[in-house]
C-alpha cells in the first residue's frame, strides 16, 4: 500500500511524544528529525520538507496547548493540519463549463495511465448523468487508438477517432464539432504521451489546446515515479498550464512523494487519483482524509463510499457509530470482516479504519488466508465472549483454538490485536472529540 512505510514511521516518531505530559523543545525537536526523515525517505520534495518540518515546529513549540490534550496529541493535530495543507486542503472539483460541453485535455508521458484514465473518468462522468465522448489524438502510437475504443466499449462511452493519418488539431477540431452535434457534455480528449523536453509534441499540444480552449487539462502522472513525476509536473504546468493533476497507481507500493510534494510545486491540485487497473478504480483526492490515513488515524469517510457503492450503507454507517461509542465488538469486526472481502485490496481498506495502522496491519499480516482463519476463530467464539472479550481466559482460549482449527497462539494474537485497536480508537475518537467541542477539527 501507498504510504505504508512512510505511514509506520510517522506513527512511530509521534508516538513517541503521544504519552508524555509535557513536552520540551528538545522532546519536539528529535520528533520532528524522525519526522524530517520519514518525509525525505517517502521521496518527499527536499524544500517541501524543510517547510513542513518548519511550520510544524513553529506551532508546536510555545503554543498554547489546548486543554483537554496532550502536549503530544497536540503535536500529531498539527502535523495532520499541516499534512492536509501540504496536499490542498479540500478536494478539488472538475470545473464544468457553464456553456456545455466541457472540454479536458488529458496529457503526460506515455505509460502514465492517460488512456485508462481517460476512460476511468468517462465512466465516472457517465454515472453522474454526464454524456461524455472520448476522442483518440494519439496518432504516433499504433494500438492507441484502438485501446482507446476498447476501453469506451468497456464503459459504454462514445469514441471518435479519425485513424492515424490526420492532424491530431484537425482531429481535436473534429471532435468537437461532432460532440456538439451529438450532445455531448463533456469532451475528454486522450493525447499522444509525450515529453515535456520534445519541442514538436509540445508546439502541438498547444495548438490544441488553442483550437478546444479546454476547461481543464489534467495532467496524468505516474506516482510510481516519485520526484520525476512532480518534476514532470512542474515542467508541463510551465510549458502548457494545466489545471490539476491526476496520480495513477496510487494502489502499488509507491513511496507517497509525488501526492506531498506535486501540489506545494506546482501550486495545481491533484483532482483524482488511480487505484487500480480496472476502469472503476478512479477516486477523487481529499488531502484532509489522506492525511488521516497517514497518520494511522482511519478513513471512515471513505471507507462509507466505498461500502455505499457496494456493500450494506446502513451496517456500515452502524459500524461507524460503533467505533465512535467504543461499542465495536467481534461480531462487528467479523461482519466487517466478511463484508470488506468483497471490496477489493484488503489492506488498503483495513487501512481506512481507525486504529489500524500499517503496524497493526503488519502484526495481523492481513491476506485472503490469514482472514479465514480470523473469521474461524472469531465464529468459535460464543455470542458472549464476541461482545466482551475481556471473559476470554486461558481455557477458553484452547477451546477456541481447537473449535477454529488454530493454535493458542493465534488466538491471543487476533485477542491482543482486537485490543490495541479498541484502544486506539478510544484514543483517536476523543481527541476528535474535545477537537471537535473546541471548534478546531472537521
Ligand atoms: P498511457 O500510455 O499514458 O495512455 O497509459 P495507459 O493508459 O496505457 O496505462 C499504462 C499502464 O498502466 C496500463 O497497463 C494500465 O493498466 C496501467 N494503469 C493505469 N492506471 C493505473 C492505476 O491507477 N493503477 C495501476 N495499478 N495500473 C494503472
Amino acid at each position: 500500500m501507498v504510504f505504508e512505510s512512510l505511514s509506520e514511521k510517522l506513527q512511530n516518531a509521534l508516538g513517541k511524544l503521544k504519552g508524555k505530559g509535557k513536552l520540551s523543545e528538545k522532546d519536539v525537536d528529535i520528533a520532528m528529525r524522525e519526522v524530517r526523515l520519514a518525509l525525505l525517505e517517502a521521496d518527499v520534495n527536499f524544500k517541501v520538507v524543510k517547510d513542513f518540518i518548519k511550520k510544524v515546529k513553529e506551532r508546536a513549540i510555545g503554543a498554547e496547548v489546548m486543554e483537554s490534550l496532550t502536549p503530544g496529541q497536540h503535536v500529531i493535530k498539527i502535523v495532520n493540519e499541516e499534512l492536509t495543507k501540504l496536499m490542498g486542503e479540500k478536494e478539488s472539483k472538475l470545473n464544468f463549463s457553464s456553456s456545455p460541453p466541457t472540454v479536458i485535455l488529458m496529457c503526460g508521458l506515455q505509460g502514465a495511465g492517460k488512456t485508462t484514465t481517460s476512460g476511468k473518468l468517462a465512466s465516472n462522468l457517465k454515472k453522474q448523468n454526464k454524456r461524455p465522448l472520448l476522442v483518440a489524438c494519439d496518432v504516433y502510437r499504433p494500438a492507441a487508438i484502438k485501446q482507446l475504443e476498447v476501453v469506451g466499449e468497456r464503459v459504454n462511452v462514445p469514441v471518435f477517432s479519425m485513424g492515424d493519418k490526420h492532424d491530431p488539431v484537425d482531429i481535436a477540431k473534429a471532435a468537437m464539432e461532432h460532440g456538439k452535434k451529438n450532445g455531448n457534455d463533456v469532451i475528454i480528449i486522450d493525447t499522444a504521451g509525450r515529453l515535456h523536453i520534445d519541442e514538436d509534441l509540445m508546439t502541438e499540444i498547444k495548438n490544441i489546446h488553442e483550437a478546444v480552449k479546454p476547461n481543464e487539462v489534467l495532467l496524468v502522472v505516474d506516482a510510481m515515479t516519485g520526484q520525476d513525476a512532480v518534476n514532470v509536473a512542474d515542467s508541463f504546468n510551465e510549458r502548457l498550464g494545466i489545471t490539476g493533476v491526476i496520480l495513477t497507481k496510487l494502489d502499488g507500493d509507491a513511496r507517497g512523494g509525488a501526492a506531498l510534494s506535486i501540489r506545494t510545486v506546482t501550486n495545481k491540485p491533484i483532482k483524482f487519483v488511480g487505484m487500480g487497473e480496472k476502469l472503476d478504480q478512479l477516486e477523487p483526492f481529499y488531502p484532509d482524509r489522506m492525511a488521516s490515513r497517514i497518520l494511522g488515524m482511519g478513513d471512515v469517510l471513505s471507507l462509507i463510499e466505498k461500502a455505499q457503492a457496494n456493500i450494506d450503507t446502513q451496517k456500515a454507517l452502524e459500524l461507524e457509530k460503533k467505533i465512535r461509542t467504543q461499542q465495536f465488538t467481534f461480531d462487528d469486526f467479523l461482519d466487517q470482516l466478511e463484508q470488506v472481502k468483497s471490496l477489493g485490496p484488503l489492506d488498503e481498506l483495513m487501512g481506512m479504519i481507525p486504529g489500524v495502522n500499517s503496524k497493526a496491519l503488519k502484526d495481523l499480516d492481513v491476506n485472503e488466508k490469514d482472514i479465514k482463519r480470523i473469521q474461524a476463530i472469531i465464529q468459535s467464539m460464543t455470542v458472549k465472549e464476541r461482545e466482551s472479550p475481556d471473559i476470554i481466559d486461558s481455557s477458553r482460549r484452547k477451546r477456541i483454538a481447537k473449535g477454529s482449527g488454530t493454535t493458542v497462539q493465534e488466538v491471543n494474537k487476533l485477542l491482543k490485536q482486537f485490543k490495541e485497536s479498541k484502544k486506539m480508537m478510544k484514543r483517536f475518537t476523543d481527541m476528535e472529540k474535545t477537537m471537535k467541542k473546541k471548534g478546531k477539527f472537521g
